[in-house]
């Protein structure tokens, strides 16, 4: 069974942190990976709670993405803040979460999450183009709990 801390390993935490940093290259969004051990909860759910504990909430634009892994409990969540929410589908992730869920089932952890990651990227910058003024509001490390 795998836990928390080998989930990924550093270099497959790097290429997370790689993706992200170059998914808000071109979109003011931030997007953020949260690993954890289990949820009793059902993920979408937690991956609420989870952003607010981050304080995602508090982009500007309120365009924060949050990615959700509970480990032993095998669930999986995206979660976007209200101005995406505001102007989309809530099935709007769904073939992101897809993307993972599959990648996941083969083992295939990190390519899961990276190519969802570029594609969450696409999306934002359709939504949230990047501006000059840019910052980068939230940490792009992975976080844990
Ligand atoms: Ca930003
Ligand atoms: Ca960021």
């Amino acid at each position: 069974m795998s836990t928390v801390e080998d989930f990924l390993t550093g270099q497959e935490e790097q290429q997370v942190i790689a993706a992200i940093k170059s998914a808000e290259k071109n979109t003011s969004g931030e997007i953020r990976v949260h690993i954890e051990k289990t949820t009793e909860k059902p993920p979408l759910e937690r991956a609420k709670e989870v952003f607010w504990l981050l304080k995602m909430n508090e982009t500007k634009l309120q365009n924060g993405v949050l990615f959700y892994v509970a480990v032993e409990s095998k669930q999986f969540a995206i979660y976007g803040d209200r101005g995406i929410y505001n102007q989309t589908k809530p099935d709007f992730w769904n073939s992101e979460k897809e993307l993972v869920v599959s990648h996941f089932a083969k083992q295939q952890k990190v390519e899961g999450l990276v190519l969802a990651i570029e594609k969450v990227g696409e999306k934002l910058k359709n939504l949230y183009p990047f501006t000059s003024d840019d910052a980068d509001e939230l940490s792009n490390e992975i976080s844990k709990g």
